[in-house]
């Protein structure tokens, strides 16, 4: 547990959290958003910090990042919490604990810890992933500055939802990122629990001081339709950003009965090329697919 940074105090021990763009105004005991930032006494506490949920070795593809040092392993970590809600998420038994009011799982271990563990196991690059890595920022934030100190690189796969001052202070430390683009209106991200524009302002902000790739999961009926503007926005951006567009497969609350048709996924791929985008990788569909 440590103080959060990013936050403000109010009136009557009510504080406000400014890390992503909910801005939670938390009552004291209680919780914001996320599930991992608290109100103790007037004070906002990262209940992530110290608390590693999990560790795996993957390689860098799998993140996936295709265009950032490749062959490479990434030591790949993550908390438990999330401060988006989708029905569909992959990653749920991590990213939507804790329960309200249940404490942060995890392996109490420090920064130092991590970036021993990493090189012990000859990864040079550490991941930030699985769950949202922004609810973890002030534990993220030290492990990239100890992980940079010694030579590693430092990986975020986000769903971009988090405010810009916070964004802007951690570019220092950052080399490469995927950011989930899970569609493109409002409707499809407020059934997410979030917001479209700011992930849009994550990517517009950081497109050309790291490295980025995208990743959209193809639901049908729910963002389908949104290829054609996904892409324009990327090529308009740097038409040399690859794109992950991934197959949907049932999970979490979204019980569809069947995973995405390969259909939908050639017509999507159809759409995706004639935007612009140069680098497009079909994934999920039983082998990687370049196209
Ligand atoms: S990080 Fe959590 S507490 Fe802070 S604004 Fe986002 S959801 Fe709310």
């Amino acid at each position: 547990m440590k103080e959060a940074l990013f936050y403000k105090k109010l009136k009557n021990k009510l504080v406000q959290c400014e890390l992503c763009p909910h801005n939670c105004v938390i009552k004291p005991g209680e919780r914001g958003k996320c599930r991992v930032r608290e109100n103790q006494e007037g004070k906002l506490i990262a209940l992530t910090y110290g608390k590693l949920a999990t560790a795996a070795i993957d390689p860098i593809e799998k993140k996936p990042l295709y265009h950032f040092h490749p062959g490479e392993k990434a030591f790949s970590i993550a908390t438990e919490g999330c401060n988006l809600a989708c029905p569909f998420c992959q990653n749920h038994t991590l990213s939507q604990k804790p329960e309200e009011g249940f404490p942060v799982f995890g392996e109490i271990v420090t920064p130092r810890d991590i970036v021993d563990k990493a090189e012990e196991t000859g990864c040079k690059i550490i991941a930030y992933t699985y769950s949202e890595p922004t609810i973890a920022y002030e534990f993220w934030l030290d492990t990239m500055k100890e992980a940079k100190k010694r030579g590693l690189l430092n990986v975020w796969v986000t769903n971009g939802f988090i405010n810009p001052k916070p964004l802007t202070l951690l570019l220092p430390y950052l080399d490469a990122a995927n950011i989930d683009l899970k569609g493109f209106s409002e409707e499809a991200y407020s059934m997410m629990g979030g917001k479209l524009k700011p992930v849009l302002e994550t990517i517009k902000l950081i497109h050309d001081k790291v490295h980025i790739e995208i990743t959209t999961l193809i639901i049908p009926e729910f963002n389908e339709q949104d290829v054609q503007d996904i892409g324009k926005f990327i090529a308009n951006l740097n038409p040399k950003i690859p794109w992950h567009i991934s197959r949907f497969f049932p999970h979490y609350k979204l019980k569809r009965k069947d995973p995405t048709p390969l259909e939908i996924m050639r017509k999507v791929e159809k759409t995706a090329h004639a935007t612009g985008v140069k680098h497009i990788y079909l994934g999920n569909m039983g082998i990687n697919h370049k196209s």
